[in-house]
């Protein structure tokens, strides 16, 4: 739910409003403490109706009118056209960024309310090490250089991540020569079952930071991920490293043939393999999955962006 509040938002900035049919799936305890957090307020309901696609009626909307219970908006020129409406269908609400962004702000451990220092732009908060977290509602629509100038502003350590909807490469790359870290709204607030259904992630923020978050060691046939790490024998390792190999290709997915070129034994024995392997090491099931993930029907990838995988030789 929050996802996709969030989604709404980068989409339509901060006018963005949530309409009866589209929260309809999310309706349940989640979406009534978002009414009671009011990170969603209810607005009067519609009156009006979209016109029919390309509509010569003249009309600017059609008037809705109840219909027994339920509610109908008429085609002044086509009855076939006409629309019979649920109550939801006309329910709107309206997102309170505000609060929105205070929620998050808390959830991550910050105790002081988060302030737009520009539009579209919100500073959440401090790390204890001083760093600032931003948030970006729509990256695309702010100007570039005065984003810079009042992150640098805002936050004397010198030290900003931002979180936005996943960037471009290019906006990615100003951002970084600017010395600004990004990290996807994504990897950072997580659904969860809990009061308002979501989480946020601290360590993703970390990861943003630079540190490798896959360092491999190739002599050693060794890496380490999560603060644990794991030996692959010298028989499983260049699977690995084929995998490797492509995460930092434009297409991240090793095809089975690639991977069984090093041996002649199946792709999917030798996946399961590595991932034992992992297990030996102490990583969870769920974990060596997480890594060494399934494309279904194209093959396996690593589940780490390749800029975040250091390799020593
Ligand atoms: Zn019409």
């Amino acid at each position: 739910m929050i996802t996709m509040l969030l989604k709404l938002l980068s989409e339509a900035g901060d006018e963005a409003v949530l309409s009866g049919s589209a929260a309809r799936p999310y309706y349940g305890p989640v979406f009534d403490r978002l009414l009671k957090a009011r990170i969603l307020v209810e607005q009067a309901p519609l009156e009006d109706w979209d016109l029919c696609n390309e509509c010569q009626c003249g009309l600017l909307a059609r008037p809705v009118r109840p219909f027994g219970d339920r509610f109908r908006a008429d085609c002044p020129l086509d009855a076939s056209r006409d629309v019979v409406l649920e109550r939801d269908d006309l329910r709107v609400f309206e997102i309170s960024v505000a609060v929105l962004m205070g929620e998050i702000a808390t959830a991550a451990g910050f105790d002081q309310p988060p302030v737009e220092i520009i539009k579209s732009l919100w500073c959440l908060g401090e790390t204890r090490s001083g760093r600032g977290i931003y948030y970006g509602l729509n990256l695309a629509s702010l100007n570039r250089s005065s984003l810079i100038a009042v992150i640098r502003q805002s936050n004397k350590a010198g030290q900003a991540t931002i979180i936005t909807q996943k960037a471009s490469p290019a906006t990615k790359q100003w951002l970084r020569e600017a010395g600004i870290d990004h990290a996807n709204v994504g990897d950072v607030i997580k659904p969860a079952e809990n009061r308002l259904g979501f989480v946020f992630g601290h360590h993703a923020l970390d990861a943003a930071t630079g540190a490798p978050e896959l360092i491999v060691q190739i002599k050693a046939a060794q890496i380490e991920w999560q603060g644990r790490s794991a030996t692959f024998s010298h028989q499983i390792f260049p699977v690995f490293q084929r995998l490797l190999e492509k995460a930092g290709s434009r297409d991240a997915i090793a095809s089975g043939p690639f991977l069984e070129d090093t041996s002649g034994r199946e792709a999917k024995d030798l996946i399961r393999e590595l991932r034992d392997q992992m297990k030996t090491a102490g990583f969870s099931d769920a974990e060596s999955k997480s890594l060494i993930k399934t494309a279904r029907n194209r093959g396996y990838f690593l589940g780490v962006d390749a800029e975040s995988i250091s390799v020593i030789g």
